[in-house]
C-alpha cells in the first residue's frame, strides 16, 4: 500500500528536526546533561491524531511488539515510559523530539533547567521556534485527516496516549 502523502510529510518533519538536535547537540555537548534514563520531560497526556497513527501503525506493522509497549501507570508520567525509558524511541511524538531541548514559546527561550546551566547566551540558529513547529504539525495533520479512512479515533481533534494505549491493544 502506498504511503500516505501526510505521512510522508511527518517523516520529512521529524527527520529535520532530529537533524536540527543533532546540529544542537554536536555543538553544546559539554552542556547537555540530557540522558538516557532520565524521563523528566515524559509528562506527555495527548498528541495530534497523526502523531498517534505514526505509533499504531508501528505496532501494526510489527516495528514496535505489543508486549514491548511500556506499561507505566504512574499519574503525571507517560504511558509508554517502560523502566524510565521511552517504549517507542523511534516513533516518539513530534514534541517529544524536543525535549529538554532550547525552543521559543510564549515570548521566550526555554530548555530543561539541566540544561546550558553555564551558559549565558546560546546562539539563535540552535532555538527552535515552537509555534513554528506546531503550526506545521497542524497542516500536517490536516491533510492526515482527510487522507485517513478508518478509525474513528484519528478523527478526533487530540488523543490522550493513555486512550492511543488502549486502541493499540485492541486493534494492532
Ligand atoms: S512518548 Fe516517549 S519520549 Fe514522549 S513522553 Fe512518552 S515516554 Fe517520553
Amino acid at each position: 500500500m502506498n504511503e500516505m502523502k501526510s505521512i510522508q510529510l511527518y517523516k520529512s518533519l521529524t527527520e529535520k528536526l532530529d537533524a536540527h538536535e543533532v546540529k544542537v547537540l554536536n555543538k553544546y555537548n559539554v552542556h547537555i546533561r540530557c540522558r538516557k534514563g532520565c524521563a523528566d520531560c515524559c509528562i506527555l497526556e495527548s498528541v495530534f491524531p497523526v502523531d498517534a497513527y505514526v505509533i499504531y501503525n508501528a505496532v501494526l506493522s510489527g516495528d514496535i511488539l505489543r508486549e514491548n509497549l511500556g506499561f507505566d501507570e504512574t499519574p503525571g508520567r507517560c504511558v509508554f515510559l517502560d523502566k524510565g525509558l521511552c517504549s517507542i524511541y523511534n516513533v516518539r511524538p513530534v514534541i517529544c523530539r524536543t525535549h529538554g531541548y532550547p525552543v521559543f514559546v510564549e515570548g521566550r527561550t526555554d530548555f530543561c533547567p539541566e540544561n546550558f546551566k553555564d551558559l549565558k547566551s546560546l546562539d539563535s540558529e540552535f532555538i527552535l521556534d515552537l509555534e513554528n513547529l506546531n503550526k506545521a504539525l497542524a497542516s500536517i495533520n490536516i491533510i492526515f485527516q482527510r487522507e485517513i479512512e478508518e478509525g474513528e479515533i484519528f478523527l478526533k481533534e487530540r488523543i490522550t496516549l493513555r486512550e492511543l494505549k488502549g486502541y493499540i491493544l485492541e486493534n494492532a
